[in-house]
């Protein structure tokens, strides 16, 4: 006897209303990066949530329209970018993909293992994906906003140069790390106009349902839900989900992973991207951060939202 196919309706905006509830507890408990000077003015009790489902149905809750400094969840953007540019055989010669057990702006790893970053997410890694964009682009900004608009349907989002200009400031440790690799012949570029391209891409300026709609051709096996186009190759898709599992949340990626079940990528302004391929993106923004770098609160409600909805990629 063939069975039914039951179809579970799930409510999802009454999720994340429970979740929503259920994180104000800790909300004031982390600490805003301040070692970037202009993200240490942006309020503690903000939080913020954007469900989009590959079905097109989207679910927010609290600022989920608010803009944040995405930071690091910017070099999901640029990986992708950089493969398209060069391909996988070529990227990986330069870059690892093992988690670095270090943190993502860490020296010493990177002298130890003679100039190749262990992977695209932390510093260094971006460092060298960031050159690999400036090789190919006259102008790799604008290379990244065009995407990024038209990835997430808004022609509005644009990079916070104050934000861009307050890391230049304090960002010794990114000047060593590219004079590092530069010493090491893994930059082309010079090592002013790759960090001048590094800080920029972490100043974009995106909210939660920016971020979801943007990076769905990761739910959606590398193909655009809006678009039809191939962004990534269905392997490319499959590959890049697994580095995040593995490499995208800073060295708590296995504390992650444990309590989440999804791969994602967070930043230190507080906004966390996770994917369900075949299924849906969901994006989380709360400033205050744990000791790991990764948003507290944010943290918790990807927990409770894979808990809740029973869904996870395990
Ligand atoms: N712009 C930040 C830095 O390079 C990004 C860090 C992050 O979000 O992980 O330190």
């Amino acid at each position: 006897m063939r069975k039914k196919k039951r179809e579970i309706v799930m409510d999802f905006q009454a999720i994340l209303e429970e979740i929503h509830k259920e994180i104000q507890d800790v909300l004031l408990d982390g600490k805003v990066a301040d070692y970037i000077p202009k993200l240490a003015a942006v309020p503690l009790d903000k939080f913020g949530m954007a469900v989009q489902t590959l079905d097109g149905d989207l679910f927010t809750i609290g600022d989920a329209a608010e803009n944040f400094s995405i930071q690091s969840i910017s070099k999901a953007y640029t990986l992708i970018l950089a493969l398209q540019f060069i391909g996988e055989d070529r990227l990986w010669k330069r870059v690892g993909r093992e988690p670095s057990g270090n943190p993502f702006n860490s020296l010493v790893q990177l002298e130890y293992e003679h100039g190749i970053p262990r992977n695209p997410f932390i510093n260094a890694g971006a460092l060298v994906i960031v050159d690999i964009i400036l090789s190919n682009s006259k102008n790799p900004g604008q290379t990244l906003l065009d995407f990024v608009r038209q990835r997430s349907d808004n022609p509005g989002i644009g990079f916070d140069n104050e934000v861009a200009a307050s890391e230049k400031k304090t960002g010794f440790r990114n000047s060593a790390l590219a004079n590092f690799l530069k010493s090491y012949g893994n930059l082309e570029n010079d090592v002013d106009s790759v960090l001048e391209a590094y800080f920029l891409q972490c100043s974009l300026s995106m909210n939660c349902i920016d971020l979801a709609k943007s990076l769905m051709m990761l739910t959606n096996h590398g193909l655009s839900p809006w678009s039809g186009e191939q962004i990534l190759t269905k392997s490319q898709a499959k590959r890049i989900n697994s580095l995040m599992l593995t490499c995208g949340t800073y060295d708590a990626v296995g504390d992650f992973a444990y309590r989440v079940g999804l791969p994602g990528k967070s930043g230190i302004g507080g906004g966390i991207a996770a994917f369900i391929p075949g299924k849906l993106s969901v994006c989380v923004w709360s400033p205050g951060l744990n000791s790991n770098g990764n948003s507290l609160a944010g943290t918790l409600a990807l927990e409770l939202f894979t808990t809740k909805t029973g869904m996870s990629i395990f």
